[in-house]
C-alpha cells in the first residue's frame, strides 16, 4: 500500500494516531497520524514505514492506536503499512518495554536488536515528476526550472536532486512543488527479505492420462532431444502410477544443470506448453531432513525418568526449576521429553543454547525428533533465514525454536516452556550494544508473562541460580550420574614447577601429559588439549630493553600470530607485521612470551609427528561451515588430538575421547575478576566432561599448574560443586556482591583522557551525594583502559536487594548520567550503563 502524505481522503471519518516504537535511541514513543485509508487495517504490532528526521525513512512498530493528537509537535503521516497481520505480538511489545525499563535503554534499541534486519526497511524518500500535472502557470520561475530538471529522471532522492542540479537548500522548493502536486513524493521501500524460490516444471495436465502421454512420446519421435526430456521426466516422476505426483513436478535444474539435456529443447517444450514452469517457496532449513528411523524413541533411564518426574512436580509450585545434571547425564533427553509433552498440549517451546553449542550435535538430534516443527535461530544465519524463523513462529509452523540469546525476542504468543541449557554461560549476556540484557533473566520474565515455565540446566550452575534454588525461589532437581554406566573422568594435577626443576618440561608440556597423550594414541583414543587463549603466544617482548608490542588504539599487548607473522589486537582487530628488530632499542633479541593454541599445536606436531592434530578456535572456524566440518571430522575419527579454546568445552559429545589436558589453569583462576574462581571451575569441569563418555573408555583429565594445592583445584578434581559454591557464596556475601546485591556498571568514555576522568569524577560525585560511599565505587580504569582510542573509566554501583528501591535508584542514575551527557563542559563524553553487569 503506497500512500503519499496528503492522501487523507477515505471512508473512515475518525482521525487516528499511532504511537510507534522506532529503532532510534530516544527514550520515547513517537506519535504519527494514520492516513484514513488505512484506518480499517492498522493494528498493534504491525510494522509501518514513517519519515523520520529530515530525509530518513525508518520502520517502526505500532504500539498503541488512539485519537489524541500529540501536543508538542504536529504529527506526520505514516507512509506505509507493511503488515496486514501483526508481526510483533502484544506480549512482545510489553516485553520490549520491560527490557528497556529494566536495562535502562530505549525501546527503540530493544527493537533494533530484536527485529532481524530483513524485517526492517531501509529506504529514502524519493521524488518523481507528476505526469498528470497541468498547472504550469502556478509555478514560480525557480520551481519551473527545478521541475524541468527533475523531469529528466525516473526518480531521485533529495540528495540526488541537489547533486544533479548543483544547488543546495532546495528543500523548500521541492516542498512547494509537492504541495502544488507537480511532483510526487514516494517512499521506495523494499523489504530486504526475499523468500527462496525453486523453479520447477511439470507436464501439462493433459498428459496425465496414459493414452495422451503415449501419444505425446510417439509424436516426439521426430524431436529426440525433446523426447529424451519427457522420458526422463516420466522416469523421475511416477506419473503413470501416481498421476497426482505430476503436481509436485520436478526441479528445473534437473535438466538445466545436466549437460546431457538440451536447453533449447527444454525451452521449446515450455513454449509449446507441453511442460509448464512454476515456482515454489522453499524453506532454507530443508538440509537436515527429519529422520524417524533411529533414536527418536529413546527411553529415559531410571535416573532420567526420576529427574523428569521431579521437574514436572516442581513446576506445579514453581515457575522456574534448576536442573543440576553432571556432564554426560543426558540432560538433552530430559529436555526433549519435556518439550514433547508441552508441544502435545498445544503450547510453544523455546530452547536456548549458547552460541557455539548451536552448531553441534544437539541440533541434529533435535531435528531428528521434531522435524519441520523445529526452527533454528542462529546469529551466524543469514538475515533471510532469521526472517523465515520469525515468520514461521507467527504462522505457527515452528512450535519449537532452538536458538541463541536473541531468540528470546521471537514473536511467541503461547509459550509453555523455555529451556535454558548451560544456563551459567556468559554468552547469554549481551555486552554491546544496548540492550545489555541477560537472556536467562529475560527468559524468566518472558515466561511469567505467558504463564510459561522455565527450566535452567547446567552441570555447573551459576552461583546466582544455585542460590535461588537453595533458598526455594526456584525448584531444584539433580541428575548426578552419567548415562550408560560411564564414570566421571579421573583428575590428575601436574606440578609444573617441580617438572621444570627436574628439567622434565618440554616446551609447555609436562612429561606426564606427553606420556598420557602417547598412551591414548597407542590405544587409538582421541585427546583434547585445552588452552583458553588463541594465537601463538601472548605477546612479544624485547629481552634487552623490555619493549612489549602494544596496540596503538587500545591499552593491551598485541597477540603474536605466527602463521601470518602478525601481531593482532584481540580487542579492536588492529594488525601489524612483526618487527625484525626491537622498535625500542634495535636489538634482535625479541622473543615471544606465553603461549596460545597455535603454539601448542606446533609443539604437539613435534612430539607426535604422525598424529593427526586439529585446532579449533576463533581463527580456524571463521568460515561458515568450518566448525561443523571439523566436528564431523572428529566424529569420524580423523583427528587424534584436538587443540582448542573454550569453544571445545560446549556441548560436544565425542564418545572416543579419553584424555584431556588443561593448560594455564592458574591464569584462569587468578584472572582479576570476582567470578574467576567460579569461571575456572565451570570451564575446567565442562572441558573435562568431554572425556570418558563411554563406559569402556576411562576418562583422564590432566591439569598443569604451578600450585596444585590451590583450594579451587581441589574442588574441581573432586567434582565438588557444592564445596565451590559454599566457598564462593561466602565471599559474595562478605563483599556484598550478587546475589546479595545488584550491580550496575557505568563506563565513561572519551577520546581525551583528562575529560574522560573529569566526567567520571563528576558523575561519581553526583551519585555519591545521594547514594553514599558504600554504594558507589570508583571511578577506576578497567583492565583494558583504552579501547579503540577511547579512554575508559568504570563506576560500580552496588545496591542491596532489600533496602533499596531498585526502580527509583535506576531512575536517579539515569538522571545523573543524562546530566553528564548534556554537560557542555564535558562534550564528547559517552556513558554506557550495564545493569546486572556481573
Ligand atoms: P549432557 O547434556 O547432560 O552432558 P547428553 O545429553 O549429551 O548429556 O548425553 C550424553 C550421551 O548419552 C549422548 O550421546 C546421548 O545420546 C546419550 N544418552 C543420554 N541419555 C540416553 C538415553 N536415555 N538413551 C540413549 N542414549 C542416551
Ligand atoms: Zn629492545
Ligand atoms: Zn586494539
Amino acid at each position: 500500500m503506497q500512500i503519499a502524505e496528503n492522501d487523507d481522503f477515505g471512508s473512515e471519518e475518525i482521525t487516528l494516531f499511532a504511537d510507534l516504537i522506532l529503532p532510534v535511541p530516544v527514550a520515547q514513543l513517537f506519535t504519527y497520524r494514520v492516513p484514513r485509508v488505512i484506518n480499517p487495517f492498522i493494528k498493534n504490532g504491525a510494522r509501518v514505514v514513517v519519515p523520520f528526521g529530515k530525509n530518513r525513512v525508518v520502520t517502526g512498530v505500532v504500539a498503541k492506536i488512539h485519537q489524541t493528537p500529540p501536543t508538542k509537535y504536529q504529527a506526520r503521516y505514516i507512509a506505509e503499512l507493511l503488515d496486514d497481520e501483526p508481526l510483533v505480538t502484544p506480549y512482545q511489545i510489553e516485553l520490549f518495554h520491560w527490557i528497556a525499563d529494566y536495562y535502562l535503554c530505549t525501546v527503540g534499541e530493544v527493537l533494533n536488536v530484536a527485529l532481524p534486519s530483513g524485517l526492517k526497511i531501509t529506504s529514502q524518500s524519493k521524488i518523481q515528476y507528476n505526469p498528470d500535472f497541468e498547472y504550469y502557470d502556478l509555478l514560480t520561475e525557480e520551481e519551473a526550472n527545478l521541475l524541468e530538471e527533475i523531469k529528466k529522471y525516473q526518480s531521485l532522492t533529495y540528495e540526488e536532486v541537489e547533486k544533479r542540479v548543483g544547488a543546495t537548500n532546495i528543500n523548500h522548493i521541492i516542498k512547494s512543488l509537492i504541495g502544488k502536486r507537480a511532483i510526487i513524493l514516494f517512499e521506495e521501500v523494499k523489504e530486504k527479505y526475499k523468500p527462496k524460490v525453486l523453479k520447477k516444471v511439470k507436464l501439462n495436465g493433459r498428459f496425465e492420462t496414459r493414452e495422451n502421454l503415449m501419444e505425446l512420446i510417439a509424436q516426439l519421435d521426430k524431436f529426440p532431444k525433446q523426447q529424451e526430456i519427457i522420458m526422463s521426466y516420466v522416469s523421475q516422476v511416477p506419473i503413470q502410477n501416481v498421476p497426482y505426483s505430476n503436481r509436485a513436478g520436478l526441479e528445473k535444474s534437473f535438466f538445466t544443470q545436466n549437460e546431457a539435456f538440451s536447453d533449447s529443447a527444454l525451452s521449446t517444450l515450455i513454449k509449446k506448453g507441453t511442460l509448464e514452469e512454476f515456482e515454489v517457496t522453499v524453506s532454507r532449513f530443508a538440509d537436515v531432513a527429519p529422520d524417524f528411523s533411529e533414536g527418536t524413541n529413546i527411553h529415559l533411564t531410571t535416573a532420567q525418568q526420576r529427574a523428569f518426574d521431579e521437574i514436572i512436580t516442581q513446576f506445579q509450585s514453581k515457575d522456574t526449576v534448576l536442573l543440576h545434571g553432571v556432564t554426560g547425564s543426558g540432560k538433552t533427553e530430559v529436555y526433549i521429553n519435556l518439550a514433547q509433552q508441552v508441544l502435545a498440549s498445544g503450547s510453544q517451546v523455546l530452547f536456548l543454547l549458547p552460541e557455539i553449542a548451536l552448531t553441534t550435535q544437539i541440533v541434529v538430534r533435535l531435528k531428528k525428533v521434531f522435524g519441520d516443527k523445529l526452527g533454528i535461530y542462529h546469529s551466524k544465519f543469514s538475515d533471510n533465514e532469521r526472517v523465515e524463523v520469525w515468520k514461521g513462529v507467527v504462522s505457527g509452523q515452528f512450535q519449537l525454536v532452538v536458538g541463541v540469546r536473541s531468540a528470546i525476542f521471537l514473536p511467541f504468543d503461547s509459550l509453555g516452556l523455555i529451556i535454558v541449557d548451560e544456563e551459567h554461560e556468559s554468552s547469554y549476556k549481551q555486552y554491546d550494544p544496548a540492550p545489555r540484557y541477560h537472556a536467562r533473566d529475560v527468559a524468566i520474565v518472558a515466561a511469567q508473562r505467558q504463564q510459561a515455565k522455565v527450566l535452567l540446566g547446567s552441570a555447573t550452575p551459576a552461583l546466582e541460580s544455585y542460590y535461588q534454588a537453595l533458598n526455594g525461589r526456584y525448584g531444584f532437581v539433580q541428575l548426578l550420574e552419567r548415562y550408560g554406566k560411564a564414570n566421571l573422568p579421573e583428575f590428575v594435577l601436574i606440578d609444573t614447577k617441580k617438572e621444570r626443576k627436574s628439567k622434565k618440561m618440554k616446551f609447555e608440556f609436562s612429561s606426564v601429559l606427553i606420556n598420557e597423550l602417547q598412551e591414548a594414541l597407542n590405544r587409538n583414543e582421541q585427546s583434547i588439549v585445552f588452552q583458553n587463549r588463541r594465537g601463538y603466544s601472548s605477546y612479544l617482548q624485547c629481552e634487552e630493553c623490555g619493549w612489549i608490542g602494544e596496540c596503538e588504539n587500545c591499552a593491551v599487548s598485541l597477540t603474536y600470530h605466527q602463521k601470518d607473522a602478525e601481531l593482532r589486537c584481540h580487542y579492536c582487530g588492529h594488525k601489524e607485521k612483526v618487527p625484525k628488530l626491537c622498535p625500542g632499542c634495535s636489538s634482535t633479541k625479541v622473543r615471544t612470551v606465553g603461549f596460545g593454541t597455535e603454539k601448542l599445536e606446533d609443539q604437539l606436531k613435534i612430539f607426535f609427528p604422525t598424529a593427526r592434530i586439529a585446532r579449533m578456535d576463533l581463527d580456524t572456524t571463521r568460515a561458515k561451515n568450518a566448525y561443523k566440518e571439523m566436528i564431523e571430522d572428529i566424529e569420524q575419527g580423523n583427528v587424534d588430538i584436538l587443540v582448542g579454546t573454550q569453544m571445545i568445552s560446549k556441548g560436544l559429545d565425542f564418545e572416543n575421547v579419553s584424555t584431556v589436558g588443561v593448560f594455564d589453569a592458574d591464569r584462569m583462576i587468578h584472572f582479576p575478576d570476582l567470578r574467576s574462581a567460579e569461571r575456572a571451575f565451570q570451564l575446567i569441569t565442562q572441558v573435562s566432561g568431554r572425556a570418558g563418555r563411554r563406559a569402556d573408555r576411562k576418562g583422564r583429565v590432566l591439569i598443569q599448574t604451578g600450585n596444585p594445592s590451590q583450594k579451587i583445584l581441589q574442588k574441581i578434581i573432586t567434582n565438588d560443586y557444592i564445596g565451590m559454591y559454599e566457598e564462593e557464596i561466602k565471599e559474595r556475601e562478605n563483599f556484598k556482591y550478587p546475589p546479595f546485591t545488584r550491580l550496575i556498571k557505568l563506563t565513561v568514555k572519551h577520546f581525551d583522557q583528562t575529560t574522560a576522568l573529569q566526567s567520571a569524577q563528576k558523575l561519581t560525585q553526583l551519585l555519591l551525594e545521594k547514594m553514599g560511599e558504600d554504594r558507589v565505587l570508583g571511578p577506576q580504569p578497567p583492565l583494558v583502559e583504552r579501547i579503540r582510542n577511547r579512554f575508559l573509566f568504570d563506576i560500580l554501583i552496588k545496591l542491596e536487594r532489600e533496602k533499596v528501591n531498585f526502580r527509583a535508584a535506576k531512575a536517579f542514575i539515569l538522571e545523573k548520567v543524562t546530566d553528564i551527557l548534556t554537560d557542555k563542559t564535558l562534550k564528547g563524553t559517552d556513558v554506557t550503563i550495564d545493569v546486572d553487569c556481573l
